[in-house]
């Protein structure tokens, strides 16, 4: 059994070598005496996402902590915690036998011991549906990694036909759902992202009205170009300088879908950026909402949405992108390469056959 530890606080950008190590991690699954609820499962698919940065932090005083189950702060020596997909190989939890297939929080290692609080926010995987849809689907597009721009798209973006919404990094694995649930529902489309062929592929595969290269175009100007009526639903990935510049163009009675600010998360307290036009948000009417997606867990929504994209992939209608990467030694290579921008959509690392 190999995982993958935090070796040293990534001041800054991570990097595999200098702040990860992948160390042999003991289970004597045979032996071990399980606690009430807790399982034992080997994994097979993990995700890798950029929240997880996030866990890998310093205790900041300048930093109001928000530690939610999957977004606690991971110790030095500590396996690196991700969700994916497993399969039970000892169980002492009535809700989980040996032998299910299942998506939850689990470490960056080929074994985890699952404890009760995260074993209760675990989901099967109906065995029957592998007929129609690859696994490594469980992963992300049909969990969290599809959840995340769905339920906050519907609940908080409120999408009505006819209106425009941007999103930033467009062809993140988030982003490109965005714009296509967004396509769904009768919307006029416009994304960012930081690579021609990103655009091209946004433009061309996905059926965006518009896309543009950030780090090729005026912010400003590109926005006054393919939003000439305003922006009615902002669906915010990156933060800084571009909430900044985006603010200018809200409509009255806009919203603000706030996934995450992934512009920021490398930066030290005092070099994050000062959104300097809030005063927008009263001025227009704007509705600005955060979310975690783990608060989606077990509502309605997340019915809902496990009905429309069984359907939506199944008819074509949703294009997915996800590169897998073989192996645990080649995770922490893979996570540090989500911030250099090039990759389209999700990757997923296979940690073992199932
Ligand atoms: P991906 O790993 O698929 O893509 C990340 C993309 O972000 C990169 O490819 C890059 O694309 C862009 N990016 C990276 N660094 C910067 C930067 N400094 N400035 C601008 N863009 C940058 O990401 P996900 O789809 O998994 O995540 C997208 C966002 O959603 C993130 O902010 C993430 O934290 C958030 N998220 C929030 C959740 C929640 O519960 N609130 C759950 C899951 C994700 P480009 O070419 O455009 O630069």
């Amino acid at each position: 059994n190999k995982g993958l530890i935090l070796k040293e606080y990534p001041k800054g950008l991570p990097n595999a070598d200098k702040h990860f190590e992948l160390v042999p991690r003991t289970i004597d699954i045979k032996n071990l005496n399980l606690g009430e609820n807790e399982i034992v499962v080997k994994n097979i698919y993990l995700s890798l996402d950029p929240y997880v940065r996030f866990t890998l932090r310093e205790p900041e005083p300048e930093y109001v902590s928000v530690d939610t189950l999957l977004e606690k702060r991971v110790s030095i020596g500590q396996v690196i915690i991700g969700v994916g997909v497993s399969e039970v190989v000892k169980t002492n939890n009535p809700n989980f036998k040996v032998g299910d297939l299942v998506y939850g929080p689990v470490g960056w290692e080929e074994y985890s011991h699952i404890k009760s609080d995260f074993a209760a926010i675990f989901s099967p995987i109906n065995k029957e549906s592998l007929k129609d849809i690859p696994l490594s689907y469980y992963a992300s597009l049909l969990k969290m990694g599809g959840l995340t721009p769905y339920a906050s798209l519907i609940s908080i973006g409120k999408p009505k036909k006819g209106e425009t919404i941007y999103v930033s990094a467009a062809a993140s694995a988030i982003g490109l759902l965005v714009g296509q649930i967004a396509k769904i529902k009768g919307l006029k489309v416009v994304g960012s992202a930081g690579s021609d062929e990103k655009v091209d592929y946004l433009l061309n595969e996905l059926k965006f009205d518009a896309a543009f290269n950030y780090k090729k175009t005026d912010l400003n100007k590109a926005l006054s170009e393919y939003c000439p009526n305003g922006i009615d639903i902002y669906y915010e990935n990156v933060g800084g300088q571009t909430l900044e510049t985006v603010l200018n163009h809200c409509n009255q009675f806009s919203r603000i879908v706030v996934c995450g600010m992934i512009s920021q998360y490398n930066l030290p307290f005092n070099e994050k950026y000062g959104v300097k036009n809030l005063e927008i948000i009263f001025l227009r009417s704007i509705t600005m909402q955060g979310f975690i997606v783990s608060q989606y867990l077990g509502t309605d929504i997340q019915n809902e949405f496990e009905k429309d994209f069984t359907e939506w992939i199944k008819a074509g209608k949703i294009v997915y992108r996800e590169k897998v990467i073989d192996g645990i030694e080649n995770i922490a290579e893979g996570f540090v390469n989500l911030f250099d921008g090039r990759n389209i959509g999700r990757t997923i690392v296979k940690v073992s056959d199932y």
